[in-house]
């Protein structure tokens, strides 16, 4: 066979029916031949095959025979003569994740759009998730993804969808430790103001929480500024909060999937330990950093006993958690929303601004804007539909879409 052989591009479309594939085939077989590529989707029970085989003596018997198979199954054929494989895929390739609630054919044509600009190819689109987000993947050949990365935000943020550029390398399947921060990442909401409302400070409490996640101020000095404010607080009320909390919606779906997949987990909070050692051991989570809250005689004294977990200490817990974990920082995912995060998310191999302040989303590799922490899961390149596969194994129901 020489380099470059005859080839012939069938390309079959119609009403999916049982056996398309296995006649087709049963009639390529009788010409033998070899298969060099193949692609097959079925969308709403519409059926596209592509098949891309060497070509025999008769190109024009097989040709006839295809297209009698296709009437026979009421289906429309093309055969396209050529020569060799597929033309190889540009360098600079990458995985460009976009999720919408709901994505707007309006927003695919503006990103597509952008893609092109830059000379760059779509190989591959596939769809990850339908609901309650919709998620596709595409495969993009032909531009530097950290360029594309740029560009692509900038049109993201015009289009209100989040789009998430990774380089198609290996390092994707290696993802091996998940460190999440807690307040508004893991959970909803902000720990230290739901115990200032214990303790009848929120407004002081919740004025400081906003400026220091904006990154406006020193999180060490003004965590134990409000830490103070708690002074007097009974300790019961650290109960009282735990129960009260509500987890990121997808928190447990995506902790309970990577874990399956042998995934690692990691807490690092600048809130404290009296809560998030709690949420840890309810998520089963490996490892976990935050602050102690100082308790004398059954009340808070508003101290912290030992040092601040604070924007630096964050990622010191990331490099050591994956220490211990036994992987390289290039195999951790970093997810956090506050300016005292951004040291571990540029820390991590992948550091994700999830619903963010602006200084956070811009620093980070990518951001996600969907409410749903499960969302994260298509941007390691796992399907909703494989998820609620191992969920049904498992006994899990998942809600149904609406349509
Ligand atoms: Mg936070």
């Amino acid at each position: 066979m020489s380099d470059h052989p005859q080839t012939l591009l069938i390309t079959l479309t119609g009403k999916d029916r049982p056996g398309v594939t296995s006649t087709l085939f049963s009639t390529l077989a009788a010409y033998g031949g070899a298969v060099l590529d193949i692609e097959q989707i079925v969308l709403r029970r519409r059926l596209v095959l592509g098949v891309l085989v060497t070509a025999p003596r008769d190109p024009k018997a097989l040709r006839k025979a295809v297209e009698r198979v296709a009437g026979e199954l009421d289906m429309h054929v093309e055969v396209e003569s050529g020569t060799g494989d597929n033309r190889s895929r540009g360098g600079g390739r990458s995985h460009v994740t976009v999720l919408g609630m709901p994505l707007k054919a309006k927003a695919v044509a503006a990103i597509a759009g952008r893609i092109a600009d830059v000379g760059a190819n779509i190989d591959r689109i596939e769809r990850m998730a339908r609901y309650p987000v919709t998620a596709i993947e595409l495969h993009v050949s032909g531009a530097d993804p950290d360029s594309l990365r740029l560009i692509l935000a900038e049109e993201a943020a015009v289009q209100e969808v989040d789009v998430a550029v990774q380089p198609a390398n290996l390092l994707r399947h290696g993802m091996r430790l998940v460190v999440m921060d807690v307040d508004s990442t893991l959970v909803q909401g902000e720990v230290i103001e739901m115990l200032a409302e214990h303790a009848g400070c929120l407004d002081d409490v919740a004025r400081v929480t906003e400026a220091a996640m904006r990154g406006e101020l020193d999180f060490e000095q003004s965590l134990r500024e409000r830490v103070a404010l708690l002074k007097g607080l009974e300790a019961s009320a650290l109960d009282r909060v735990y129960d009260d909390i509500v987890l990121s919606p997808g928190a447990r779906t995506m902790v309970r999937t990577l874990k399956r997949l042998g995934y690692r987990f990691a807490i690092v909070s600048g809130g404290f330990s009296q809560v998030t050692d709690r949420i840890a051991a309810d998520l089963g989570i490996d490892f976990a950093a935050a602050n102690d809250l100082e308790v004398v005689d059954g009340r808070l004294t508003g101290r912290i006993v030992g040092d601040v977990v604070d924007r630096a200490g964050k990622a010191a817990a990331l490099r050591r958690f994956a220490e211990q974990a036994g992987v390289t920082t290039a195999a951790t995912v970093a997810i956090g929303d506050g300016a005292n995060d951004l040291d571990m998310l540029s820390a991590a191999g992948l550091g994700i601004a999830f619903n963010a302040k602006p200084v956070v989303q811009k620093a980070a590799d990518t951001s996600v804007n969907v409410p749903y922490l499960d969302a994260i899961m298509y941007l390691l390149g796992i399907s909703r539909e494989e998820v609620e596969a191992a969920d049904a194994e498992a006994g899990y129901t998942t809600p149904s879409p609406p349509v």
